[in-house]
């Protein structure tokens, strides 16, 4: 069977082959579609939409992800990429967050995964994982990608990007939205 994922991110790809090993999986980044929805499973299905029209007939997924932060009311969101402005940048992102909670005690945040499907008839389905944590007080560890050195799970000492790439995987909220979406392909 033929599986379309909606990113040009080849680890997102190879994520979701271990996961998903009888498919054949091929990337079709959607660029240039407008992620403006107001929540994560929204964008996950402006993007699916956006490749499904192409590959009638076969299955496609497409995935939206960012980190929620209690004390800032769930910034930075949907804007979770951009959250220090355009062009996405990875140092100042964090460097902002920290800033915005410098001096709050509630360090509550999660990470959540929406994951939007379009089956071979057409049908649409989401699913969502969540992984929740706080927020550290300065980063820690050279593993993973975006916000993973300051988020530190709930259960753990240490950061998501102090654990190997199969711990995270194993707790993440990507691993568990996807580990939902498998249900949706045996159903
Ligand atoms: P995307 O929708 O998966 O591309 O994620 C959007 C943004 O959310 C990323 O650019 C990161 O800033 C943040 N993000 C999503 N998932 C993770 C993660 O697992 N670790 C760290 N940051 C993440």
């Amino acid at each position: 069977m033929k599986l379309y994922v909606a990113t040009h991110n080849q680890h997102k790809i190879r994520e979701i082959g271990q996961i998903l090993p009888d498919f054949e999986i091929t990337a079709d980044d959607p660029e240039g579609v407008e992620e403006n929805a107001p929540d994560f499973a929204g964008n996950a299905l402006i993007k699916v939409r956006a490749i499904a029209v192409k590959h009638k007939g076969d299955w496609c997924l497409a995935d939206d992800s960012g980190l929620e932060v209690n004390a800032l009311g769930g910034e930075p969101g949907v804007r979770s990429a951009r959250y220090a402005g355009e062009p996405s940048n990875t140092p100042n992102n964090n460097a902002l967050l920290l800033k915005n909670l410098s001096g709050v005690t509630d360090r509550r945040a999660n990470f959540t995964c929406a994951i939007a499907i379009v089956d071979p008839k057409g049908s649409e389905r989401t699913v969502v994982g969540k992984c929740f944590g706080r927020i550290a007080e300065k980063p820690s560890g050279a593993e993973g990608f975006g916000y993973d050195p300051l988020f530190i799970p709930d259960g753990y000492d240490k950061s998501f990007a102090e654990l190997t790439a199969d711990e995270k995987n194993a707790i993440s909220h990507r691993g568990r939205a996807l580990a939902e979406a498998a249900k949706v392909f045996v159903a």
